[in-house]
């Protein structure tokens, strides 16, 4: 197999590289900020909004959807080599619930007229979306979520309650999984999948705060949600295989390998520069960049899936778990290596990284439960990709 990227790959490349430069926000990127600690940064909503619309305004949202609805139709590699680039220079402004997880099921299950709605904004930068599937005991145990959504005339009227719903503070639009149908045969036979405006009355949004001490996600209750019928995407009764092709999308989306390896060279800059490096982890260093080169390597395999339009099956599952267990590790090395320093708050001029260890290794524990669980992933890889039986 060939890794090289193509000429114009390359090219695009630095097109990129060089726009981050210019326009990226320069404090981010002195200051080494991740995606995922994002939220520690002073006025990040504007600023990842900002950023959000110069990427649309390059076109760069849109990258391989069709044209009809905006889009280049480039292969993935593209977006693949723009989120690469967004790591290196800690850019915010790729919102992947938008771009990566309910744009392509609009485009994959979506009508017409739901297409033409919905993903100029997204391909714009300028519409922002949550994902309402989780609730209070039903995470992975997804298909026996309750919220309930009753048909009424032209609407369905939605009551019950989301949890763990990422940026559902400042998002415009949500996408709800809600149960349609209490007599199904099959529990996940009764799910419908919802386009919700968040100013519809009747959502309450309360904040959440994580480990690291950030606002990310929240809790949200849904009482006499009116939705009108033409928001439902697919059919009703019909969103459970929507729901599984985002979560598929979501397992893909973020770059776990690009995330972690950014924080690595980091962590080695920093570690240099105070005199920090010993021969202990100069080893540990070699075996993490030897994870996350596995783990580049397996998403340029899933991304070539993509491009041949080959079912991503387990591997969606292998991808996620590669690339954000190496954060995680790569985290913790960080606290290794910098010992008590690493603990430090940004609070304090003595914090390496300006504080990221210890806000990069908090958040990391999410990792491990979102998009699916570890456990759920191993699970997947084992069943479907070896052919052993289930759990439980
Ligand atoms: C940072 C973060 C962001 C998130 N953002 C969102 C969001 O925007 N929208 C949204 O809808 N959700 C979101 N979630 C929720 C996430 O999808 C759930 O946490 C996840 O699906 C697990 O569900 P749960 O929390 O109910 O845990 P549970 O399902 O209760 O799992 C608890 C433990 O039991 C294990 N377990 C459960 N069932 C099995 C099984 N069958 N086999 C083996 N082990 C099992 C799990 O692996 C886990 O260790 C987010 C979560 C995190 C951490």
């Amino acid at each position: 197999m060939d890794f090289r990227f193509s000429p114009e790959e390359e090219n695009f490349r630095q097109e990129v590289a060089a726009f981050l430069k210019k326009e990226g926000p320069k404090e981010w990127h002195k200051r080494k900020v991740s995606f995922f600690d994002m939220s520690g940064q002073e006025n990040w909503i504007a600023v990842h909004r900002d950023m959000s619309r110069k990427l649309g305004a390059k076109g760069w949202l849109s990258l391989h959807w069709p044209k009809e609805y905006g889009g280049k139709e480039l292969s993935p590699f593209y977006r693949l080599i723009l989120r690469e680039e967004l790591a290196k220079y800690h850019c915010p402004g790729y919102h992947s619930l938008s771009v990566d997880f309910v744009a392509p099921a609009i485009l994959l299950k979506g009508s017409d007229e739901l297409k033409k709605r919905f993903l100029p904004g997204i391909a714009s930068g300028e519409v922002m979306w949550c994902e309402g599937l989780s609730e209070p005991g039903h995470g992975s145990d997804l298909a026996a979520i309750e919220t309930f959504a009753k048909e009424d005339g032209d609407f369905y009227v939605v009551n019950g309650q989301k949890i763990w719903t990422t940026y559902a503070h400042f998002a415009d639009w949500m996408f709800l999984l809600a149960r349609t149908d209490r007599n199904a045969e099959r529990n996940y036979r009764g799910l419908t999948f919802f386009l919700v405006d968040m100013k519809t009355p009747g959502i309450t949004v309360n904040p959440i705060i994580n480990m690291a001490g950030h606002h990310d996600f929240n809790e949200v209750f849904l009482d006499d949600v009116r939705i009108p019928k033409e928001n439902i995407v697919d059919a009703v009764n019909k969103g459970w295989y929507v729901a599984m092709s985002v979560l598929d999308n979501e397992r893909t989306s973020d770059l776990g390998y690009a995330i972690a390896g950014t924080l690595l060279d980091d962590i080695i800059e920093g570690a240099k520069e105070m005199d920090m490096l010993n021969a202990r982890n100069k080893i540990r260093m070699a075996e993490l960049y030897t994870e996350c080169e596995i783990a580049r390597l397996t998403h340029y395999h899933v991304t070539w899936m993509l491009s041949q339009g080959k079912p991503l099956d387990y591997y969606a599952a292998i991808c996620k778990l590669l690339g954000f267990e190496a954060i995680q590790h790569v985290a913790e090395f960080g606290l290794e290596v910098f010992k008590n320093y690493g603990i430090l708050s940004d609070h304090s001029p003595l914090a390496p990284l300006y504080g990221r260890i210890s806000s990069c290794y908090l958040r990391s524990f999410g990792h491990s439960m979102e998009a699916g669980t570890s456990e759920m992933d191993r699970d997947v890889i084992a069943q479907r990709g070896m052919g052993l039986p289930r759990l439980r």
